[in-house]
């Protein structure tokens, strides 16, 4: 069984393929097995404590109620690997993945092999796939437009007339951080809204977990909360609703070395950064025919057209915290049940590696690499 993908949600697919008897191996395209984490921007810390971000079988050591800092977690995945007695490839690229006429897939890697299984994971996240919009005017914009996926750290941009882009999380940390470094706006379609991040003494996951509203799956999320809100202790809202931080209703255009704001003034801007989100990072199934426009056909992260084929990470994919550390291993639980199906009839289960809910703890995850049908 092939798990494409070596951030969370492949490491979470691989502990519950272990669980299930399946023997797995996690191709990975970076230098280790950790994910897009270390990519993120350098300030970036968990929405959620640390009790409540952990992937199955293995707490954030330390204080439960702080908030790990990406490092943190990029060093957590670390060691969730190594206690994973899991073969893992990495700098190993997924190109393309076949439908074998006999059953099962090959999978193709940037270096040229070949690898056989009868199932396949497809762990690959969104990062490598950010979402641009097109404006007019774009493609006439001489300054420096980037999606938020290629920002860093703020002193980049001292003194500088920032646009930021969106109306979520990343958008409102990003512009705010900005703001003490350069004269920014926060441009978005609608007013910002925001998610307290403590209630009654208690941060929200409580009481996501408490309510049940974090296993709540997106038709019934977006009756409740029409809008995407920002997880704010306060600071952000504060910032805005003072002006400190500048929000303004999104520009209409771009000019040469501008933007057109919703009431027709005209202003240079140094800067824009678009935060408006990310698509599956799923381009190698192509060759499935499986994708719809780039979106992954799917119900529950079970492909609905491939057999044998499943999905990890997805946002919404089964519930609201389908994309996050702390959902992520409900939703491989699931997915593996239905792998598990489909490869026992072919006989490649195994004996379950560890019983649920706790981590194998021998050897290092960095296996020789092997091949043959999995
Ligand atoms: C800025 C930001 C902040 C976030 N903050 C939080 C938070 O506070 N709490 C939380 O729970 N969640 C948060 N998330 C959401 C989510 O938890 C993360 O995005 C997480 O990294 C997703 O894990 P993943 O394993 O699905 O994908 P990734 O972490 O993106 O891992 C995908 C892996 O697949 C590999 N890969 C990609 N393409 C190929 C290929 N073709 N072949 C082989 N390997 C490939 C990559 O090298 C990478 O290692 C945040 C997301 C972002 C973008």
């Amino acid at each position: 069984m092939i798990i494409i993908g070596g951030g969370q949600s492949g490491l979470a697919a691989a502990r519950a393929a272990l669980n299930a008897g399946l023997r797995p191996v996690v191709l990975d395209a970076g230098v280790e097995p950790v994910g897009s984490w270390p990519r993120y921007y350098d300030s970036l810390t968990l929405f959620s404590p640390a009790r409540y971000s952990a992937l199955p079988g293995m707490p954030f050591d330390g204080d439960p109620d702080r908030y790990p800092h990406r490092d943190e977690v990029t060093a957590y995945l670390r060691r969730y690997v190594d206690a994973l007695d899991v073969e893992v490839r990495t700098r190993t690229r997924v190109v393309a993945v076949h439908a074998r006429p006999t059953g099962g897939y090959l999978v193709h890697t940037d270096s040229g092999d070949e690898l056989g299984g009868i199932g396949v994971v497809a762990a690959t996240g969104s990062f490598g796939n950010p979402y641009l919009p097109t404006l007019p005017g774009q493609g006439e914009y001489g300054g420096d437009l980037r999606h938020v996926a290629r920002y860093r750290r703020p002193d980049a941009y001292a003194g500088k007339r920032v646009v930021v882009v969106g109306a979520g999380n990343s958008a409102v940390q990003v512009a705010y951080e900005l703001n003490t470094h350069a004269r920014v706006t926060l441009a978005t379609r609608e007013p910002v809204r925001f998610l307290p991040q403590r209630i009654r003494g208690r941060d929200l996951h409580h009481w996501l977990r408490v309510t049940g509203a974090d296993r709540l799956p997106r038709a019934v999320v977006t009756r409740l909360v029409r809008h995407a809100a920002v997880i704010d202790a306060g600071r952000y809202r504060d910032a805005i609703t003072s002006g400190e931080l500048d929000r303004r209703d999104m520009f209409t255009r771009f000019t040469a070395d501008g933007v057109v704001w919703s009431d027709g003034t005209t202003e240079a801007v140094d800067a824009v950064i678009f935060a408006t989100g990310y698509r599956p990072d799923v381009d190698y199934l192509a060759p499935l025919a499986t994708l719809d426009r780039g979106m992954p056909q799917q119900v529950g992260g079970i492909s609905s057209t491939h057999p044998g084929l499943v999905y990890l990470g997805l946002e919404f994919q089964r519930s609201f915290a389908s994309n996050t550390l702390r959902g992520v291993g409900r939703d491989a639980a699931h997915v593996m049940a239905a792998l598990a199906a489909h490869c026992r009839p072919r006989g490649l289960r195994q004996k379950p590696h560890a019983p649920s809910g706790h981590l194998p703890s021998t050897s290092p995850a960095q296996r020789a690499a092997g091949g043959g049908q999995r």
